[in-house]
């Protein structure tokens, strides 16, 4: 992984400033995915695709907010705003939900990328545990499941990655039957590993997120 120069952004509600690092270059060594379709990958490191400004606390797009400049290392780049710009945020799973409600989604396709995310931030605090742990959707926030049952409305089962997301919200929701109709439907043998191992979850009543074996691939 080669780092690049910081990117300067400006908040498009404030125009605080804000940095992310850029990459020359980058690769998938180490790269882990879980069940919900979160992908981590510390050789080829993403900033977030929605940033919580620091000063005005609003949310909004990365790629909606203007470029103002890169921070070289070398050069006369002296603006001590710039210098002092602060590395980029993504928001918490309240602060999704606030951003949703505040209208940051501007069509379905939008809301739809909001409420995954939002999950996904949900999901981030059981990512590393252990070993088989029970069913415990009646224990969910009542705000989370409403975020994920919105989201599998959303998710469209004419499309096959969707039909396979769609299946691991109802899952995790607890519904497994529906989810294993869906499983049934998704047949690119690029997902196979990623079926059966969401299948076998189903078979035990498990609605945690898991960290999918990439052996089969
Ligand atoms: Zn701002």
């Amino acid at each position: 992984m080669r780092p690049g120069p910081p990117q300067i952004i400006a908040c498009p509600h404030c125009q605080a400033l804000a940095r992310y690092l850029t990459l020359l270059s980058g690769n998938t060594i180490g790269a882990r995915l879980w069940t919900d379709g979160k992908r981590l990958a510390p050789m080829f490191p993403r900033p977030p695709a929605v940033v919580r400004c620091h000063r005005c606390r609003q949310c909004y797009w990365l790629a909606a907010a203007p470029e103002i400049g890169l921070l070289e290392r070398r050069g006369e780049d002296g603006d001590p705003a710039w210098q002092s710009a602060r590395p980029v945020r993504e928001p918490n799973e309240a602060e999704y939900y606030r951003a949703i409600r505040g209208g940051l989604a501007a069509g379905a396709a939008q809301e739809q990328r909001l409420r995954t995310l939002a999950w996904w931030r949900h999901n981030d605090a059981f990512r590393e545990l252990p070993g088989p742990r029970p069913a415990r959707v009646a224990a969910a926030p009542a705000y989370w499941r409403k975020n994920l049952e919105a989201l599998a409305a959303l998710l469209d089962e004419a499309i096959e990655d969707e039909r396979l997301m769609k299946a691991e919200a109802l899952r995790e929701l607890g519904q497994f039957a529906a989810s294993r109709l869906l499983l049934d439907r998704v047949t690119a043998e690029k997902y196979a590993f990623a079926v059966s191992q969401i299948g076998a979850l189903c078979a035990a009543g498990d609605v945690q997120v898991r960290e999918l074996q990439l052996v089969d691939r």
